[in-house]
């Protein structure tokens, strides 16, 4: 519920409604404008409507958020959210923010050849997995700590923030700007709310069968903690289509902008799965009004330890950077 008070009125007022909300049990927001003074009450809807608020003397309406997720919601907050990431670069203000780098950090002369690689060509962030959430267990699972000291080391030598998945929340949190929540980790809600605990940028990641209001409701748990870093990443969905590894679902992002506030990230390297449809899938979320893209760079794919067949050649990725000119 968004309740919005009279002009003028006594702070005092303010905080005597904020209690009421929060003796029943329902979270107060406080929200102050330069003309008004907008407070909200988040929880069942029944114990918000027995407060009868429409009819305090210094309310001036009070409106009710449609959507089933609240704080992320932009009906609660019109204007974009812009993460931070890392001390220099933020993500969701002017810029196309692209990060790139390997699926998996394998060695230090790797992740050092693939940030030089990414750095020159233009990008923002560097990314790199040591903790691999793989379908397999017999698959490279990454090089866990280690590789986290790696990618912090190539991040700092080339003046890059990095962005690493969430293995280990208290290790990821010490080496790196952006936690990033894979596919298949998307409903851990415990591990969600932990992460409201931070302040770091979280990459929350799109489920691989999940809906756009699935999304919306998990970063709810995070920005509900007290998190308000979240960065919504849609990387391609399950769906019948054998030729690509996912289905991209690039009208996310328009109808994620509609309806809320957090930037959206696009990641056209698992969405597709393939290096070749890489580059047109990257100007496409572009062109629909994503706020980066993120993308599997590796200097040699042909080795690389996991997802060498979507990673790009360094020389595609300047062509990627030279055709994404216009918005970066
Ligand atoms: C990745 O970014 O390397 C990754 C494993 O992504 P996802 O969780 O989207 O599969
Ligand atoms: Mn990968």
């Amino acid at each position: 519920m968004i309740i919005v008070l009279k002009p003028g009125t006594d702070p005092k007022e303010a905080q005597a409604i904020l209690e009421q909300i929060e003796r029943l049990g329902l979270k107060p927001l406080f929200m102050p404008g330069t003309e008004r003074v907008v407070l909200g009450a988040l929880g069942d809807e029944r114990v918000i409507a027995s407060l009868h608020l429409e009819s305090h003397p210094h309310v001036e309406s009070v409106t009710p958020i449609l959507a089933p997720y609240k704080l992320v919601s932009r009906e609660l907050h019109p204007h974009d959210t812009v993460v931070p990431l890392g001390d220099h670069t933020v993500f969701g203000g002017e810029r196309f923010i692209v990060i790139a780098g390997p699926c998996a950090v394998e060695s230090r002369e790797q992740m050092d050849q693939g940030a030089r690689a990414v750095k020159e060509a233009g990008a923002s962030a560097l990314r790199g997995g040591a903790f691999k959430p793989r379908t397999s267990p017999y698959a490279f699972q990454g090089l866990g700590e280690e590789g986290l000291e790696i990618l912090a080391q190539a991040g700092r030598a080339h003046g890059l923030p990095v962005v690493t998945d969430v293995g280990d929340v208290a290790a990821v949190e010490r080496h790196a700007d952006a936690l990033q929540v894979g596919a298949r980790n998307m409903q851990n809600y415990r591990l969600l709310q932990a992460l409201g605990h931070c302040r770091k940028a979280v990459i929350l990641k799109r489920g691989m069968a999940a809906t756009l209001n699935e999304l919306l409701l998990a970063a709810e748990y995070i920005v509900g903690e007290g998190n308000p870093n979240v960065i919504l990443c849609e990387r391609g969905i399950k769906t019948y289509e054998p030729a690509t590894r996912n289905t991209l679902d690039l009208s996310a992002v328009p109808y994620i902008k509609q309806k809320s506030h957090l930037p959206v990230l696009v990641d056209p390297s698992h969405g597709t799965g393939r290096r070749d449809l890489v580059e047109p899938m990257a100007c496409a979320a572009a062109a629909c009004g994503a706020d980066g893209i993120m993308v599997e760079v590796h200097p040699d794919p042909a080795l690389a330890l996991s997802d060498g067949e979507q990673s790009l050649y360094p020389d595609q990725f300047r062509a990627l950077m030279r055709r994404l000119k216009p918005f970066v």
